[in-house]
């Protein structure tokens, strides 16, 4: 997931799955209206799955 967030009024992209371009384009629109505010947070989330091994009584609970 990707997002910007501008450190002069903390207004924020949102986030979009897999790619940065809608963020970057947001924080030039975000600079063509607000010409003073020009830096901003890039805001990069990924995911991380865990499963228990095999033999780890919790693995039942991934089959149902
Ligand atoms: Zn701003």
């Amino acid at each position: 997931m990707y997002g910007a967030e501008c450190t002069t009024c903390g207004e924020s992209s949102g986030a979009t799955d897999g790619e940065s371009l809608p963020a970057e384009v947001w924080a030039l629109k975000h600079t063509d209206s607000h010409p003073a505010h020009r830096t901003f947070r890039a805001i990069i989330t990924s995911f991380w799955r865990v499963s228990p091994a095999e033999g780890n009584p919790h693995r039942a609970l991934e089959a149902s």
